[in-house]
């Protein structure tokens, strides 16, 4: 710095005013004010501060430069010591400078120059430091050792150490920051990472180092930010969203981020600055709120306003298909008298024990919520069946038959139901709702503990079914089926060649029942594998019954129901019947429903190989009927086809029915099959059926299905 002053000052012809060599007195002087007159102009206008100091470091000269660093004039500065000029001097640490350690009075004391020396002066006039580099250049006369005067030159550096302060203080931000920050380049490779950031992804400097941003954002969880940009744009104060990060350990996270560029002085973009930060609390604290805002804080089941929503929704699914919903609307009987008698907590703990009870009977697709206080409601949608909410609505009400315990009191609970129908009681949420619960008061009135449909005749119709499915399911026990045999007949020879089993059920009340009237029913309710074992067993052994009495008889053909058939233990099931009766399985034949048996699984195909293999024939039952598959055919190894009678009704008369049959005759045939007419009634049905080439036939015209003990029926047995 001093070097440059020097250089300043070497502009000058010379620097020589203080040497008094010429001898012209005239030409003396006019040298000498010219030369004064350069160096006056050249202290005062300098830019750097000029101050000279006597031999006791008194200020004697200061230039305009050195007031400015001072903020104090001239006038104030010469005429004291220099550090008593200024309120306080430090050092770059921030520490007092002291007297001894001063530039000027290293100087003086040594009488070497001391140069470099760093020093914030405070400036008055702008209340704060001026950062200055002071050189301070001892001056001698001729012959003395000591120096008479001091040259100090001070330059400005404020500006500098201002900019490099920023630049620390930023550096310590960069670091220190709890947000993770990454820095890429124009084309946005990563070039500079913070320490917050390795600490969030779990990647090093050295790591991300020159990837592209997608590097960092979890895969196809959202937009990627880059798109982000392209779409909306960079904005005043840069881009900001919600970006999925990607963890080194593979756990991604989400991130609130900002996006800022960096550009250079022609406004092109050099760099761009991400700051993000881990939302993942904040995300779940959100997700509890909106969680709280749908549901009841005390059992968390869905409120009143998520339930509407569900209902509104679904309801719109509903009228688009076509399809049925109910609400069910209940109440706890008495429920106040408990939280009267035992208090709330005990109230509360009821409610809860309530609901686990009630949520573990309602299907995954119901939506159950506390509507209020003691009330809930549970919306069922698509149900295959009006009677339907009625079998919840008894679940829900038999699962308060045990009672409650809490806190060591056993309490003793009943719920009353009311049940409104989608479309038929009410098109929309309200209307459903306020249905349902005008029904449930209903139950309430006819002695609470039970459950009451909207419309009373809907009511009557359920009890009807739940009162026949819990007869059903004691049928059995009751010995109340019964097993009805029809005689097969060969069409040719008119010989009996099978019979086919039928069950009926001779109800307590309503007398004997056709199996069309109750085996849907025990399909429906699972009770069909119970009653189709009983069912084998039962035909099983009056076959072998028939064949001890030395009948001519071929098969027993017994109807196996899809639920039944579906089951993996079915196989081993016909085995143990056969073997319990005493059969063999070349007398056993097994009529399959319908076209919907068959679910095409490798299990099923097995299934039904087994079953051929240990000896068992298998006819299509109904066949024409349902959606019996063709590809079927070449893969299961049955081994007749029964034409539905719907088909030999109006075999004589109607060409249309006639060509069905022969259809199927001849695809039978073709596929080496047997076929069997059902429900052949007259001569004629007979006749044109035979010259089709059907095989076989099963019809009135040979007998009705009657008890094996019928006369008529052992009578053919025996031709
Ligand atoms: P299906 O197997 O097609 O049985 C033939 C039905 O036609 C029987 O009705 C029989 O009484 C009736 N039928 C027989 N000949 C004639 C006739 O000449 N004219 C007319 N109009 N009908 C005739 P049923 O006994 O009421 O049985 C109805 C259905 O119930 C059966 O149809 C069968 O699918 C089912 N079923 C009967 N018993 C059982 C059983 O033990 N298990 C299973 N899973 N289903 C059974
Ligand atoms: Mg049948």
């Amino acid at each position: 710095m001093f070097e440059k002053f020097k250089q300043d000052l070497g502009a000058l012809d010379s620097f020589d005013f203080m040497i008094p060599q010429l001898v012209s007195s005239k030409l003396i002087i006019e040298t000498l004010q010219a030369s004064e007159s350069r160096y006056r102009n050249l202290f005062e206008h300098i830019d750097q501060g000029v101050i000279y100091l006597d031999e006791a470091g008194v200020v004697m000269a200061v230039n305009q430069a050195a007031e400015n660093i001072f903020g104090r004039s001239r006038n104030i500065i010469i005429g004291r010591k220099f550090l008593d000029n200024c309120f306080k001097a430090i050092q770059e640490d921030g520490s007092a400078f002291q007297e001894q350690q001063q530039p000027s009075v290293l100087a003086l004391r040594t009488g070497n120059p001391v140069e470099g020396v760093v020093m914030g002066l405070f400036n008055v006039e702008l209340q704060s430091y001026s950062w200055v580099v002071i050189n301070a250049v001892p001056e001698f006369r001729v012959g003395e050792a000591k120096p008479f005067q001091i040259l100090m030159t001070l330059t400005d550096i404020t500006q500098q150490k201002l900019s490099e302060g920023k630049l620390s203080m930023a550096s310590v931000i960069f670091n220190n920051i709890g947000e993770s920050i990454f820095v890429t380049d124009k084309d946005k490779k990563i070039i500079s990472v913070n320490e917050a950031f390795t600490l969030m992804t779990g990647f090093t400097q050295r790591e991300v180092h020159g990837k592209n941003t997608h590097f960092l954002q979890a895969k196809k969880k959202d937009l990627k930010v880059d798109e982000a940009l392209t779409e909306y744009g960079m904005g005043m104060n840069g881009w900001q969203g919600e970006v999925w990060r990607r963890h080194k350990n593979n756990k991604d996270f989400p991130s609130w981020t900002s996006v800022s560029e960096v550009k250079d002085s022609d406004g092109a973009v050099t760099h761009y600055v991400h700051v993000f930060m881990d939302i993942t609390h904040f995300k779940k604290a959100q997700d509890h709120l909106g969680f709280l805002a749908y549901h009841d804080p005390l059992t968390k089941l869905p409120n009143r306003l998520l339930l509407k929503d569900r209902i509104d929704h679904s309801l719109q699914n509903a009228q688009r298909e076509g399809s049925q919903a109910a609400v069910l609307f209940l109440d706890l009987d008495r429920f106040k008298g408990i939280n009267d008698t035992y208090g709330h907590d005990i109230g509360d703990g009821l409610l809860m024990e309530v609901s686990k009870r009630i949520k573990n009977l309602v299907r995954k697709e119901d939506t159950f919520s506390r509507y209020a206080g003691d009330e809930f409601v549970v919306f069922m949608e698509n149900i295959p069946d009006a009677k339907n909410p009625a079998k919840l609505a008894k679940k829900l009400i038999d699962t308060f038959d045990a009672p409650v315990y809490i806190k060591g009191h056993r309490l003793k609970i009943s719920t009353s139901v009311g049940i409104s129908l989608f479309p038929q009681d009410g098109r929309d949420t309200e209307t459903l709702i306020t249905n349902a619960d005008a029904a449930m008061y209903r139950a309430k009135k006819k002695g609470r503990n039970n459950f009451q449909y909207y419309s009373p005749a809907m009511t009557h119709e359920a009890f009807q079914k739940m009162s026949m499915e819990s007869a059903l399911r004691q049928s059995i026990d009751q010995h109340e089926l019964v097993l009805h045999y029809q005689p097969q007949v060969c069409l040719k020879t008119g010989k009996l060649v099978g019979v086919e089993s039928l069950v009926r059920w001779m109800h307590p009340t309503r007398g004997l029942m056709s199996p069309q009237q109750f085996i849907p029913i025990a399909e429906e309710i699972g009770f069909i594998v119970a009653l189709g074992e009983w069912v084998l067993q039962n035909a099983c052994m009056q076959m072998r019954r028939w064949l001890d009495q030395g009948f001519l008889i071929n098969k027993m053909v017994v109807n196996v129901s899809a639920v039944q058939f579906l089951r993996s233990d079915f196989v081993a099931t016909v085995e143990r019947i056969l073997a319990l009766s005493g059969l063999e399985p070349c007398y056993l034949e097994l009529e399959l429903a319908g076209g919907n048996f068959m679910d095409n699984s490798e299990q099923t195909i097995q299934a039904l190989n087994q079953l051929v293999a240990a000896g068992i024939d298998l006819t299509i039952d109904d066949f024409g009927v349902g959606c019996f598959s063709f590809n079927n055919l070449k893969r299961i190894p049955v081994k007749k086809l029964k034409i539905n009678s719907s088909f030999v009704v109006d075999v004589v008369n109607n060409a249309e029915d006639e060509d069905i049959a022969r259809a199927v005759i001849a695809l039978g045939h073709g596929l080496h099959l047997q076929v069997i007419a059902m429900g052949i009634e007259s001569k004629d049905q007979q006749n044109r059926l035979s010259n089709l080439g059907c095989d076989e036939g099963q019809g009135y015209l040979y007998g009705y299905p009657v008890l094996p003990w019928s006369e008529v029926f052992q009578k053919m047995m025996k031709d």
